[in-house]
C-alpha cells in the first residue's frame, strides 16, 4: 500500500532532516507501531504518508502511485481514503458526538441519508451509542478518543494514521483504544501509530518501525517498543 524509497524531508536549509534516507513498504491490511524519542521524525512521516509535507528527495508510493504527481482532485481522493487520530482528539466542542463524526461526511459531500446510516454505525463499533447527543466535554478522555477513532472510520478509509493517540488516556483506557484499532486492522483497515506506549507495544506484539534521528533503525515483525523488549 505504502512504499518509501530513500525519502528524505529537510525543514531549515542546515538543521538534521526530520526524516531521513527512510525505505520501507507497508502492505494493506497491516498494523504498525512507529516509535522512537521525541523528534525522531515520526510525525512528519505520518504528514508525509497523508501528503501533508512533501519529499525533499526520495520516492512515495501510494497504492503504487507516486504522491508527488498527485493533481489536485487525486490528493483530496487521497485524503478521503485516511482516517486521521490526534493526540489531542481534535473534537468540535459545540457540536455533539453525532454531529461531530457527522461533520467528516458532511465535509466531504456525503448524503444525509449516508450520514443517518453511517454515523450510529461507527458509534457502535467504538461502543459509543449512547454517548451521541453528548457534548466532548461531557466525556472522559478515553470516550473522547473513541469518538475521534469514529470520526476516522466513518469514511471507511483504507489507513488509519494515529499520532500518540493514548497520550492523553490513562492506561485502562489506552488498552480499550489499542484493542479498538487492532479491531479496525483485523477488518482490513491498515493502521499506522505513532507512540511513546512502550507497555502497548511491547503488550501486542505488531510489526515496529523505529525512527532515531530520523532515520530507520529498525523493523521487526511482532516487535517490542526497544531492541531488547
Ligand atoms: P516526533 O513526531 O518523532 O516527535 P517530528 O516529526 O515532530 O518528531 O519532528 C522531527 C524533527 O523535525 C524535529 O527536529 C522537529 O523540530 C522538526 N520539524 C517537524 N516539523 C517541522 C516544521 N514544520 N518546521 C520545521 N521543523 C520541523
Amino acid at each position: 500500500m505504502i512504499e518509501m524509497r530513500k525519502v528524505t524531508k529537510n525543514f531549515g536549509v542546515n538543521g538534521e532532516p526530520a526524516v531521513a534516507d527512510v525505505s520501507m513498504q507497508i502492505e494493506s491490511g497491516e498494523f504498525v507501531f512507529l516509535v522512537g524519542p521525541s523528534g525522531a521524525g515520526k510525525s512528519t512521516l505520518l504528514k508525509l504518508i497523508f501528503c501533508e509535507q512533501q519529499p525533499s528527495s526520495g520516492r512515495l508510493y501510494f497504492l503504487g502511485r507516486d504522491t508527488a504527481r498527485f493533481r489536485t482532485g487525486e490528493l483530496l481522493k487521497h485524503r478521503r481514503r485516511i482516517g486521521m487520530v490526534f493526540q489531542d482528539f481534535r473534537l468540535l466542542k459545540q457540536k455533539t458526538v453525532f454531529e461531530n463524526v457527522a461533520f467528516a461526511l458532511e465535509v466531504i459531500g456525503r448524503s444525509a441519508r449516508e450520514i443517518r446510516m453511517k454515523v450510529p454505525a461507527a458509534l457502535v463499533e467504538v461502543g459509543l451509542a449512547g454517548k451521541a447527543s453528548a457534548f466532548p466535554g461531557e466525556l472522559s478522555g478515553g470516550e473522547q478518543q473513541r469518538v475521534g477513532i469514529a470520526r476516522a472510520i466513518v469514511k471507511d478509509p483504507l489507513l488509519i494514521l494515529a499520532d500518540e493517540p493514548t497520550g492523553n488516556v490513562d492506561r485502562d483506557n489506552s488498552r480499550q483504544l489499542m484493542g479498538l484499532f487492532e479491531k479496525i486492522s483485523l477488518g482490513g483497515t491498515t493502521v499506522i501509530i505513532a507512540t511513546h506506549a512502550w507497555d502497548m507495544v511491547d503488550r501486542m506484539r505488531k510489526r515496529v518501525l523505529a525512527l532515531e534521528k530520523g532515520r530507520l533503525v529498525r523493523d521487526e515483525q511482532r516487535g517490542g517498543y526497544s531492541d531488547e523488549s
